[in-house]
C-alpha cells in the first residue's frame, strides 16, 4: 500500500475498530467508518468527528455497500463479539459474518483494495489441542448457542480465502484472542469488563462454573499493533496453499490466518483475584452456571505472528488492568452523574 492510504473500517465505532481508527489517523491515513451502532458507540469516535481525514457513515454492512472514491484497504471488524451480544442477536451475527463479509469483500474487489478480516479464537471452539496453532481446525458445536458466532466467523474465513484464491484478492485474516482495555462497554458482558465493573461497584464478581477455565488476555494496544503489522505488511508472498500455515514453497503465507493474542494463560479465578487486588475492592465471589459450550481452555500459539510480523505482546495482564480500571471508574462515575 502507498504512503497515505484510505481505509474503510466496518464496525469502526466498536471497542477495537475505534482504536484502529485512532492509530491509522495518527499515522496520517484517511479513515471511513461504517457502523450500524448495534454494539458500537459514537462516543468511541467523538474525538475524531470533524477530523479532516475521517468520515463516519451509519450503515448496516449486511446491506449493499456503496462508497465513492478510491480505497486502499477494507478492514472488516463489524460483528457483535461478546457472548451476551451474539446470544441476544444470533441472526444479525450470522448475517454480518456471511452477507456482511461478502459485501465487504465485493467492495474490496471493486476497489482493488486489500481486505483484512477480524476473525476470532472462537474458530477453535472448545479446543482439543492446546495451545492453538493456526493449523488446528477446531472443535466447534455448529448447532449450539455459540455456533452463531463461531460458524459465522468460520464462514467468513472460508469466503475470504475463496476471494483470495479465486479472484486473486489480497486478503489477510487475524484470529483475535480475548482482548480488553478502555472503550469496552461497562455492560459488554465479557469477563474483564464484568469483573472490573462489579469490583468498582462493590457487587459480587460473577464467576461462571468453577473458575478453572482459562483464557489468555491481550491488552488492546498490543492487539492493534499486531493488526496494523498484518494490514500494512507489503510482502504478499506465495499464494495460499490448502495446508498448514505456509505457502506451497514452505514460506509463511501472509494470506493464511494469523493468531494475535497474549500467550500468558490465566484461569478466570486468577483474573478475579487480580481485579480484586488492583481495585482494592472487598467484593465477594458469586458462582454462576457455566454457559453452554464455554471453552475450557484457550491460549494462542503465536509462533507465526512472531516470525511473519515480528510481533510480540508487550503489556502483561497486571499493567493492562492498571490502564483499564481508571477508564471504567470514569465510565461508572459519568453514568452515575447523568
Ligand atoms: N466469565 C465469568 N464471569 C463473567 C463473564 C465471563 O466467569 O461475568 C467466564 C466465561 O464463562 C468464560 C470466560 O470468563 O469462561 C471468558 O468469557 P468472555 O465472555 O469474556 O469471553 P469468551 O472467551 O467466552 O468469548
Amino acid at each position: 500500500m502507498g504512503e497515505t492510504t484510505r481505509v474503510l473500517i466496518t464496525g469502526g465505532a466498536g471497542f477495537l475498530g475505534s482504536h484502529l481508527t485512532d492509530r491509522l489517523l495518527e499515522a496520517g491515513h484517511e479513515v471511513v467508518v461504517f457502523d450500524n451502532l448495534i454494539t458500537g458507540r459514537e462516543d468511541n469516535l467523538a474525538h475524531v468527528f470533524g477530523h479532516g481525514r475521517f468520515r463516519f457513515v451509519r450503515q448496516n454492512v449486511t446491506e449493499f455497500l456503496y462508497l465513492p472514491g478510491p480505497l486502499d484497504a477494507v478492514v472488516h471488524f463489524a460483528s457483535p463479539a461478546s457472548p451476551i451480544d451474539y446470544l441476544r442477536m444470533p441472526i444479525p451475527t450470522l448475517k454480518v459474518g456471511s452477507l456482511g463479509t461478502h459485501n465487504a469483500l465485493g467492495l474490496s474487489l471493486a476497489k482493488h483494495a486489500r481486505f483484512l478480516l477480524a476473525s476470532t479464537s472462537e474458530v477453535y471452539g472448545d479446543p482439543q489441542i492446546h495451545p492453538q496453532p493456526e493449523t488446528y481446525w477446531g472443535h466447534v458445536n455448529p448447532v449450539g448457542p455459540r455456533g452463531v458466532y463461531d460458524e459465522a466467523k468460520r464462514f467468513a474465513e472460508a469466503i475470504t480465502m475463496a476471494y483470495h484464491r479465486y479472484h486473486g484478492l489480497d486478503t489477510r485474516i487475524v484470529r483475535i484472542f480475548n482482548t480488553y482495555g478502555p472503550r469496552m462497554r461497562p455492560d459488554d458482558g465479557r469477563v474483564v469488563s464484568n469483573f472490573i465493573v462489579q469490583a468498582l461497584r462493590g457487587e459480587s464478581l460473577t464467576v461462571y462454573g468453577q473458575g478453572d477455565q482459562t483464557r489468555s488476555f491481550t491488552y488492546c494496544d498490543d492487539l492493534i499493533d499486531g493488526i496494523l503489522r498484518l494490514l500494512l505488511h507489503d510482502d504478499t508472498g506465495p499464494s495460499a496453499s490448502n495446508d498448514a500455515a505456509a505457502g506451497s514453497d514452505g514460506a509463511p503465507d501472509i494470506h493464511l490466518p494469523v493468531n494475535i493474542g497474549n500467550s500468558v494463560e490465566f484461569t478466570v479465578a486468577d483474573l478475579a483475584r487480580e481485579v480484586l487486588t488492583l481495585t482494592g475492592s472487598r467484593s465477594e465471589i458469586e458462582r454462576r452456571p457455566l454457559p453452554i459450550d464455554d471453552p475450557k481452555v484457550r491460549q494462542p500459539d503465536i509462533t507465526r505472528a512472531r516470525a511473519l510480523l515480528h510481533w510480540e505482546p508487550r503489556v502483561p495482564l497486571r499493567a493492562g488492568l492498571e490502564r483499564t480500571i481508571p477508564y471504567f471508574r470514569e465510565s461508572i462515575a459519568q453514568a452515575g452523574s447523568s
